[in-house]
């Protein structure tokens, strides 16, 4: 039996002000105490440097939204893994739906992006998750698969070094959450198939929930047996709503 602790990392997405992230963090740095979970915030790349002082030393770990596949050169614009370490970055989002979305991340650029990541020892954060169109054609199942399947078999690394997040798209900034059996059904499926590639690791892999969690859905999409954390937008711009999903994740 593996014990893995869960955990709830929040996605900022293209927000923040350095004085807004500076009450953020020292309201949640105020409060989080000694957390049942692994918490994480994925700052704007701007804010990297800020944020690595003000969690230094903190239950608050830091992560990225997005890295290079190119260790480095000619990239304009783009930030590789071994720039995110120099901050003390330990997690990383890699395929976002809004990255592959507004920006035609493809699986193979995904599972680039994550080889990148665990060869300069950041832990990534795959996000897969259907449509609305494709869940009300009856394809959620193959759509999560074949992005899972492009991530589990990166070169010279376990599969137990990622972190999963199923992030059903409809649900994302939208305020439909999943029910917690709709998001557990995906989740056993996503398990299943790491069991499959993965044997005696699948367990200990976490699979976090994404989409509209908040402080009032938490605790219950939180329960779920396949549901291993939370990968919060929204809430997590909030120091009293990120700070109750904190507390619900034990
Ligand atoms: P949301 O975003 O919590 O605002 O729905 C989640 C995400 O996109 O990671």
């Amino acid at each position: 039996m593996t014990t893995k602790m869960k955990l709830i990392a929040g996605n900022w997405k293209m927000n923040g002000s350095l004085a807004a992230n500076d009450a953020l963090v020292k309201a949640l740095l105020q409060g989080v105490g000694a957390p049942a979970c692994e918490v994480a915030v994925c700052v704007p790349a701007p804010y990297l440097a800020q944020l690595q002082s003000l969690v230094a030393g903190s239950p608050i770990a830091l992560g990225a939204q997005d890295l290079s596949a190119q260790p480095q050169g000619a990239f304009t614009g783009e930030q590789s893994a071994a720039m995110l370490k120099d901050f003390d970055v330990r997690y990383a989002i890699v395929g976002h739906s809004e990255r592959r979305q507004y920006h035609g991340e493809t699986d193979e650029l995904v599972a680039a992006k994550t080889a990148a990541a665990l060869a300069n020892g950041i832990t990534p954060i795959v996000c897969v998750g259907e449509t609305l169109a494709e869940r009300e054609a009856g394809h959620t199942e193959e759509v999560v698969k074949r992005q899972l399947a492009a991530v589990i078999h990166v070169n010279g690394h376990c599969i137990s070094e990622i972190v999963v997040a199923y992030e059903p798209v409809w649900a994302i900034g939208t305020g439909k959450t999943a029910t917690p059996e709709q998001a557990q059904s995906v989740h056993a499926l996503l398990r299943a198939q790491l069991h499959h590639a993965a044997n005696e690791h699948a367990a200990g892999i976490r699979i976090l929930y994404g989409g509209s969690m908040n402080a009032a859905n938490a605790a219950e999409l939180l329960a779920q047996p396949d549901i291993d954390g939370g990968l919060i937008g929204g809430a997590s711009l909030k120091a009293p709503d990120f700070l109750q999903i904190i507390a619900a994740a034990r």
